[in-house]
């Protein structure tokens, strides 16, 4: 089976379509070797670093049409750290949570796990779809995902109507941020990490904070013991200095620069969020005129822009078709671990070239074509 040999010809120009990780644009990594070499290995308290860490902070309020009082704050650890620093440094007693796949539910969970915290109120829904908190007396934070990494539905962004005017709407942009647009005036706090949307490594944080959510961060610095690593008042802090608690990766935040540049430079939130739906659209009306295929996100509404995850007939073997694509330097396109469908998922972020998810889905066809189902 795996000695079947897709064409060149059929071959995209870049096999990268993982869902983080992500591909990270070849002139990024030339822009690191040269220009970026002066900067690694060099202090991150002195003025080079620092100043890369200030236009990655103002190249995000550009990005993001950041509202007047919101603020970048960054710290290390990756998007998964902040569901504990969201435990620590936002919630105040009880939040109320909207789960629809593996992210948004360990959020909750991390939440649950918080022996300072009460009980979360959660709501949710089978994957493949959505669901948003539900308004609860008590709760002082709402949170839920934008992107569901682990199913590819995408849920809205916007206030929870009847919830307590005070509190806190926290959001897991984290597969979302740099591709789809949204209204950050919706949010307190919009979290992400760079590895996805936005062509860079792991290992960081980011966050918008507003007004609201820096008056909390204040609150509860105050008020609680909380481990510097997860104090989003240390971060802020550092963040106000454009430095952070304690040594980041430079490279990360060099690439992260170069993309958020890139996306300003050509048009910012817009002209990613465009590019992804423009792979979107391939991707699914492919999926959904194939009789291999069909979306596994059913609500054409709620099918993500980014991740785009397709089902295939019981009989047609999903992973014999990424095993297939991987030897031919496709990679990536595997399920979710934990979802546990005959299925592919396939990142759409704005680095990839939409020429590319045709050429793909034309590769899957020449591949299945030959299976012998
Ligand atoms: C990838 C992802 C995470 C985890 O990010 P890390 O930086 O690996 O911790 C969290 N939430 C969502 C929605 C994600 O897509």
């Amino acid at each position: 089976m795996n000695a079947m040999k897709i064409p060149a010809a059929l071959l995209p120009s870049d096999g990268r379509f993982g869902s983080g990780p992500a591909k990270i644009r070849p002139e990024a990594v030339a822009e690191l070797a040269s220009e970026g070499s002066r900067l690694l290995g060099t202090s991150h308290r002195q003025p080079p670093v620092k100043d890369l860490v200030r236009r990655v902070r103002t190249g995000l309020m550009d990005l993001f049409s950041a509202p007047d009082g919101y603020t970048v704050v960054l710290g290390n650890g990756g998007a998964a750290a902040f569901w504990d620093v969201a435990a620590f440094s936002l919630i105040i007693k009880r939040s109320s949570h909207g789960t629809f796949g593996e992210f948004s539910t360990k959020f909750a969970k991390t939440v649950a796990a918080a022996p300072h915290l009460e009980d979360p109120a959660v709501a949710s829904v089978r994957a493949g779809s959505v669901i948003l908190p539900e308004p609860v007396p008590d709760a002082d934070t709402y949170a839920w995902a934008h992107n569901e990494t682990s199913t590819g539905a995408t849920a809205p962004v916007h206030r929870i109507g009847g919830a307590d005017p005070e509190a806190l709407v926290v959001i897991d942009g984290t597969s979302a941020a740099g591709g789809i647009r949204f209204n950050l005036n919706q949010t307190d706090v919009y979290f992400f990490a760079p590895q996805k949307c936005l062509g860079s490594d792991g290992g960081i944080w980011l966050a918008f904070l507003s007004p609201a959510a820096v008056e909390r961060v204040e609150l509860l610095a105050s008020d609680r013991w909380i481990p510097d690593i997860l104090s989003l008042k240390m971060a802020f802090d550092h963040s106000m200095q454009n430095t952070t608690l304690n040594t980041p990766a430079i490279a990360t935040l060099f690439l992260l620069e170069q993309q958020v540049r890139w996306l300003n430079d050509n048009g910012g939130l817009g002209f990613a969020a465009e590019r992804c739906l423009s792979s979107a659209r391939i991707l699914y009306s492919w999926a959904e005129q194939n009789p291999a295929t069909t979306p596994f996100v059913a609500e054409p509404g709620l099918r993500s822009p980014v991740v785009g995850t397709i089902d295939f007939r019981p009989e047609i073997e999903a992973a014999r078709i990424a095993a297939t694509l991987r030897a031919a330097g496709i990679v990536d396109v595997e399920p979710y671990r934990t979802l546990g469908r005959n299925q592919l998922r396939v990142g759409m972020f704005p680095n990839v070239d939409p020429g590319d998810v045709a050429a793909l889905c034309q590769c899957i066809d020449w591949v299945v074509e030959r299976m012998d189902n």
